[in-house]
C-alpha cells in the first residue's frame, strides 16, 4: 500500500509527470511569467507525451485515464506553472471533455483529434460581462435563420480566447440554454485584446464579441436547450481538477518555504530552528494535505459513478482558501525576499488567486454545498 491508495499505473503515471514537469515546464515558468507569452511548443510537448488527450478514449487518440489520475497530472504541470495549468485545464478539461461527452461522432472526428495534438487550442465561454455567478442566464442570444443560429452578445474574462481556435459558448436560445462550437475566424466573431492581469501570465484572457455571427446548426453541441446542464456538469468534474491545480501551486510555495527556511539564517541559525517559522510550515502542510484528499475523494468518488456535486465543491473551496493562507505563510517565510520578484513566492500568491475567484468564487461554492448539505435535511 502507498500513501494515496494509488495503483501502479497511477503511480507510473505521476512519476512521469512530474519528471516532465520539472525537466520541461518548471524551468520556462519565470519566462511565461516575465514575457507573459503563451507557450504554444509546450503544448505542442504536452500532446506528444499524450497529456491532452489524457482522460479522452483511445478511438481519437486519447488515453482513458481516470479522474484521479487526471488529478495527478493537473498538480504536477500546476506545481511546475500556474499558467501553463492553467491553459491546460481549461483546453483538457473543459473544452475537450465537452466535445468528447457531449459532441456527435461528426463533431469529435472534427476537433478531438487536433485539440489532443495541440494543433488547435480551446476556449471555454461562460461568462458575461454582466455576470459569472449567474452563469445560468446569458444574455447572448441566437436565433435560428434557415441552417444556421445567428448569434450576437458577448462573453468575459475567457482563458485561452487570444491563442484558441475552438470556443464551446454558452447561448440563449429559444428553448433555454444552448452550447454552441465556434471556430476563430468566423464572420462577425472578434476577440478582444488581452486582459492585463495580476497573475496567471502567459495564460492569456479576453473578452469575445458576437455579432450576428452564423453558426452553422451542425456546431449545436448536444440538444438544443441542454447547454447550461452538460456545462454544469462539466464544471462539477471541473472544480475536481480545479483543486488538483490549486494544490499544485500550494504545494510549490511550501516546497520553496522549507527549502528557504533551512538555508536563511537570522540570530546565527536557520530561521527553521524558530517555532514562529515552523508552525505556520506545519500548519500549510497540514492544509495542502487535507486539500489533496478531499480531491482525491471527489475523483474517487467521480470514478466510482458516485454524484459529486457536494465533494467537489468542498474540494475546490477548500483547496482555493488554504492555498491562499499557504502562498500568504510563503511570502512571510521569505521576508522581504518574498515581496521582490526573486523568488516564485510571490507568483504563487498572485496566480492562486485567481482560484478563489474563477470556475465559481467562494461564496458560489459555500451556496452549492448549503444547498446540496441543507436540501438533504429539510427544514
Ligand atoms: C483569470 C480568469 C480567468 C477566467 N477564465 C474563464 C473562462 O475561461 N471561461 C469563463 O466562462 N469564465 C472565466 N472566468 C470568469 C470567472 O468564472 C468569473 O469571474 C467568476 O465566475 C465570477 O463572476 P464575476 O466576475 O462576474 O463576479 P460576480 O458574479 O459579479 O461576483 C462578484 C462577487 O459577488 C459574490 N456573489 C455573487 N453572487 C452571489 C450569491 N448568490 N451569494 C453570495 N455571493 C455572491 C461573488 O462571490 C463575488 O465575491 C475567468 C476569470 C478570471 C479572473
Amino acid at each position: 500500500m502507498n500513501k494515496y491508495h494509488l495503483s501502479a499505473d497511477q503511480l507510473d503515471t505521476w512519476e512521469a509527470i512530474r519528471k516532465f514537469a520539472q525537466e520541461r515546464i518548471a524551468p520556462q515558468a519565470r519566462h511565461i511569467e516575465e514575457s507573459n507569452e503563451f507557450p504554444r511548443e509546450l503544448f505542442r510537448e504536452l500532446g506528444e507525451q499524450g497529456y491532452l488527450g489524457a482522460a479522452q478514449s483511445a478511438e481519437y487518440g486519447g488515453a482513458g485515464c481516470d479522474a484521479v489520475t487526471l488529478c495527478l497530472i493537473l498538480e504536477e504541470i500546476s506545481k511546475a506553472s500556474g499558467a501553463v495549468g492553467n491553459s491546460f485545464n481549461t483546453h483538457v478539461s473543459l473544452v475537450t471533455e465537452l466535445i468528447g461527452n457531449h459532441g456527435n461522432a461528426a463533431q469529435k472526428a472534427k476537433y478531438l483529434p487536433d485539440l489532443i495534438s495541440a494543433k488547435r487550442m480551446g476556449a471555454f465561454g461562460l461568462t458575461e460581462p454582466s455576470g459569472g455567478s449567474n452563469a445560468g442566464a446569458p444574455l447572448t442570444h441566437a436565433e435560428l435563420d434557415g441552417n444556421d443560429y445567428v448569434l450576437s452578445g458577448s462573453k468575459a474574462f475567457i482563458t485561452n480566447a487570444p491563442i484558441a481556435d475552438i470556443f464551446v459558448i454558452t447561448v440563449k436560445t429559444v428553448s433555454g440554454v444552448t452550447a454552441f462550437i465556434l471556430e476563430r475566424g468566423m464572420k462577425g466573431f472578434e476577440i478582444g485584446p488581452a486582459d492585463k492581469k495580476m497573475g496567471m501570465h502567459g495564460s492569456p484572457t479576453s473578452s469575445l464579441y458576437f455579432d450576428e455571427v452564423r453558426v452553422p446548426k451542425e456546431n449545436m453541441l448536444g440538444p438544443e436547450g441542454h447547454g447550461f446542464r452538460a456545462f454544469a456538469q462539466a464544471l462539477d468534474r471541473g472544480r475536481v481538477n480545479v483543486a488538483a491545480l490549486i494544490v499544485g501551486i500550494a504545494q510549490a510555495s511550501y516546497e520553496a518555504s522549507v527549502v528557504y527556511a533551512k538555508e536563511r539564517q537570522q540570530f546565527g541559525k536557520a530561521i527553521a530552528a524558530f517555532q514562529g517559522v515552523q508552525f505556520p510550515i506545519a500548519e500549510m502542510a497540514t492544509e495542502i494535505e487535507a486539500a489533496r484528499l478531499l480531491t482525491f475523494n471527489a475523483a474517487r468518488m467521480f470514478d466510482a459513478g458516485l454524484p459529486i456535486k457536494l465533494e467537489s465543491s468542498m474540494a475546490k473551496w477548500f483547496a482555493a482558501e488554504a492555498a491562499l493562507r499557504a502562498c500568504d505563510t510563503a511570502i512571510s517565510v521569505h521576508g522581504g525576499y518574498g515581496y521582490l520578484g526573486d523568488f516564485p513566492v510571490e507568483r504563487y500568491y498572485r496566480d492562486v488567486k485567481m482560484y478563489h475567484i474563477a470556475e465559481g468564487t467562494a461564496n458560489i461554492q459555500r451556496l452549492v454545498m448549503a444547498r446540496e448539505i441543507l436540501g438533504r435535511y429539510p427544514i
